[in-house]
């Protein structure tokens, strides 16, 4: 009988191990078809079941024909299947789905690749990002997406290099360095494919960058060209007319900086015209005045436009002008073919921080109109001809010397969270912040060896501990996924969302929108109306966009969840608004009829402040305020309250000790953590300084919890 069971387990085992081997044998086909490679042909063509390219089509209008899943239908959508990521920070990646595999990037600019029918793991990939990265990137340690090209998967690290992997092993093919510096610049974005070459920016003009856009050979890795956003050292000589022109639109010693203007997310590749349109981000440092930066600074804060093959400037327009806000206009750009008064325009359709949404002529940049899509005070009107904004004039903080309270603020009505163009509809879905941010020009500012180069003095804005200031912000600060009619320029419906920061969008030809958000839940729209249709919750924050593929004609619709990215790092006490605001990372598959469920979410820890004794002179204190303003808010939150990623420092056993807290900020003790040493620019009575402060705001809200409790 023993012998029996034996044969049994054996020969069971026996069948086990053929079916792996015919699994292996189907893997290996695919691969093979996929070593054969993906062509821009096809990727050009975005067929209907597959999502090839970041933003599915080259137009990035993140629209899929497929239907199967609809208005009528999407009341059966189910979880078919989930993954668990290995990562606990943003998950902003929008999944890839080709020849049945779904490649998707995580934090940390990991890849992983499923089948997609069954959510059965093929590979996954590491780079490694050190750690310490996380201290120069100002917005997590996010990434956004991969591209598929050629038999090969590429993504682009937090430490800046431009990885090539096979798609059949996600064995690394080569690796470039894509970045001049470790220090200053970090990559966040998805890699594009545009005529065999991969094309990619670079964030960090928050700290020492000069932005510009380069594209690789696919099969090498070298770089083919590179186009400058601004201007370098004049005594140097510039590197084209375009950027000699832009010089003239600068003043004082900007490249001293990097001047900003970094490539971190928009980049669109229209065929029709050959040329790659991208979004510029915000010039540095935000406050114009210590740099002695005047002028309109090109091309900051710009959709610029290069020839395809050699990157030669076309064309550009600027939407904000002398940038003083971080009105990075580096939000998604959609390309599509509008009715306007009649007539049938090619354009670009661009809702970026500054709060207007533009349309412009894809292959002059003529502008053909721009209107408010959420409150805005920094600009009176924009010009019906020009496009440029009058710019109020209390807006300009650092010549008023007074606070400015602006609408939109620094995270922008819309920021890289994708928008999604619908051709049925013919509305613009675009995720909106409605948050102000306070500016005011830092005295005596000069750049610093480390952190956040921004020249506003961050303690005075920050939050006070005082319920009624913190409720009124909460109040309003708030989101709303909105419809945009774009032949019109008007609001064709609305919904209207408790916190800001929500997920991407995605329309389809079924009636359909798809966004995850704050709350915690993925929600399916009625795409004419705006009508609630279907949810599920989700258990985190999602601020990532979805995508939908199809295999053997059945439909999928996939989205990454996990909360996080800069409004989680940054905001403070806003950063908490959002009924999910923690992190849960998870890659979510659904599909008609299935009933899949996840697991039970952990209960969220209590976290009761228990500070101890406080100490220093109210100098000292206010001294710790300006230093954790400048080098830790950052990353621990404004008013040292953090979000869900980040250490919160009220809360930190550390501030009961000077020497644990000094091991940390100038001993570096923690830097494989991401906490790097701070030690060349705090002295060790600095760092006593912080701690004060810390301490100070923990006894501070511990008062205002307990008055709050018994109200
Ligand atoms: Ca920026």
């Amino acid at each position: 009988m023993n012998g029996m069971m034996r044969g049994k387990a054996s020969s069971a085992r026996r069948l086990v191990g053929v079916i792996a081997a015919l699994a292996l044998v189907a893997a290996g086909a695919g691969a093979a078809l996929a070593a054969r490679g993906l062509t821009g042909a096809q990727i050009a063509a975005s067929p209907a079941h597959e999502w090839l390219s970041y933003g599915r089509d080259y137009g990035e209008q993140r629209f899929s024909p497929l239907t199967g899943v609809n208005a009528d239908t999407v009341g059966q959508l189910g979880l078919a299947w989930h993954a668990d990521l290995d990562t606990a920070r943003g998950q902003e990646a929008t999944p890839l789905v080709h020849k049945g595999v779904l490649y998707v990037s995580t934090a940390w600019s990991m890849v992983k690749a499923y089948d997609a029918a069954t959510g059965a793991p093929l590979w996954a990939y590491d780079p490694h990002v050190p750690r310490e990265t996380l201290a120069r990137a100002c917005c997590d340690a996010v990434n956004r997406g991969v591209a598929l090209y050629g038999g090969k998967v590429f993504v682009a690290t937090l430490d800046g290099r431009l990885i090539a992997l096979k798609a059949s092993t996600g064995a690394v093919a080569w690796s470039v360095r894509a970045v001049p510096n470790t220090r200053d610049y970090t990559i966040t974005g998805a890699p594009r494919i545009v005529k065999g070459r991969v094309v990619i920016g670079e964030g960090g003009a928050e700290y020492r960058a000069r932005g510009y856009l380069a594209a690789y050979d696919a099969q090498t890795g070298k770089r083919v060209w590179t186009f400058y956003t601004v201007p370098g050292n004049p005594q140097r000589g510039f590197e084209s007319r375009a950027l000699a022109a832009a010089a003239k639109t600068w003043a004082g010693n900007w490249w001293t900086l990097g001047g900003g203007g970094t490539v971190w997310d928009a980049i669109t590749y229209d065929p029709r015209t050959n040329l790659i349109l991208f979004g510029t981000g915000n010039a540095e440092p935000w406050n114009p005045a210590p740099m002695g930066r005047k002028g309109d600074n090109l091309y900051t804060s710009s959709i610029v436009a290069v020839n395809a093959d050699t990157g030669a400037y076309a064309w550009h327009f600027q939407e904000t002008p002398e940038d003083r806000w971080d009105f990075d206009s580096n939000a998604q750009i959609t390309v599509a073919d509008v009715v306007i008064d009649g007539q049938t325009r090619h354009v670009a359709m661009h809702a970026p921080k500054n709060g207007h949404v533009y349309v412009l002529d894809v292959k002059t940049g003529q502008f053909l109109s721009a209107r408010p899509f959420v409150p805005v005070n920094w600009a009176s009107a924009i010009d019906p001809v020009s496009g440029r904004p009058a710019i109020n004039p209390a807006a300009r903080y650092e010549r008023t010397g007074k606070p400015w309270l602006s609408a939109p603020g620094a995270i922008g009505a819309h920021s890289w969270q994708p928008q999604s163009y619908s051709q049925a509809t013919g509305y613009l879905y675009i995720p909106a912040n409605i948050a102000a941010f306070p500016y005011v020009a830092a005295a005596g500012w000069k750049p610093s060896a480390i952190g956040f180069q921004t020249g506003v003095d961050a303690a005075a804005t920050a939050m006070p501990a005082n319920v009624v200031v913190r409720e009124g912000a909460k109040a309003a600060t708030t989101g709303a996924l909105i419809a945009w009619d774009v032949a019109h320029q008007r609001q064709a419906w609305r919904v209207d969302q408790p916190s800001p920061w929500n997920g991407g969008v995605l329309s389809t030809a079924g009636n359909l929108v798809f966004q995850g958000n704050a709350e915690g839940n993925f929600v399916a729209y009625s795409a004419d109306q705006g009508k609630l249709l279907w949810s599920f919750p989700t258990q985190t924050g999602v601020i990532a966009a979805p995508m939908t593929y199809a295999i053997k004609g059945q439909q999928y619709v996939a989205v990454l969840a996990g909360w996080g990215g800069v409004w989680d790092v940054a905001a403070g006490v806003l950063a908490k608004k959002g009924a999910a605001a923690r992190n849960i990372s998870r890659l979510l598959v659904f599909r008609l009829g299935a009933d899949g469920r996840l697991p039970p979410p952990p209960s969220p820890a209590r976290m009761v402040l228990d500070p101890p004794p406080p100490f220093g002179t109210v100098q000292q204190i206010a001294h710790g305020a300006g230093l954790y303003a400048r080098y830790c808010s950052a990353c621990h939150g404004d008013a040292a309250i953090a979000g869900d990623l980040n250490p919160d420092l009220r809360h930190s056993g550390m501030i009961g000790s000077a020497q644990a807290l000094r091991l940390v900020v100038l001993g570096g003790q923690l830097h494989q953590l991401g906490m790097v040493s701070f030690k060349s620019v705090l002295t060790a009575s600095d760092a006593e300084a912080v701690r004060a402060y810390l301490v100070h705001r923990a006894i501070e809200d511990k008062a205002l919890e307990s008055k709050v409790a018994t109200r």
